[in-house]
């Protein structure tokens, strides 16, 4: 199992991560932000592999990959 955490008040929306993830495991998030712009959050763990390229692709260092845990921790669902 693997899952991640973005820092939503760190994201300004330019959806690199979104692109690049072959799984499509993230979308935009409802609500905005402080910059104004939607999120980006998880919205599919299940299909996260913990391939890290969302992370890498991220130009603000938003996205933390965490791999072979044994749930989503309830606060950063
Ligand atoms: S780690 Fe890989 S599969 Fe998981 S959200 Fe990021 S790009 Fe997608
Ligand atoms: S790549 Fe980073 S800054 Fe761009 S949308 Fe994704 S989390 Fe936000």
């Amino acid at each position: 199992m693997a899952y991640v955490t973005i820092n939503a008040e760190g994201c300004k929306g330019c959806l690199l991560c979104i692109e690049y993830c072959p799984r499509e495991s993230l979308g935009c998030a409802e609500g905005m932000n402080r910059r104004g712009v939607h999120p980006v959050e998880q919205i599919d763990p299940d299909r996260c592999t913990g391939c890290r390229i969302c992370a890498l692709v991220c130009p603000d260092v938003c996205i933390e990959v965490y791999r072979d845990a044994p749930s989503v921790p309830s606060e950063e669902k």
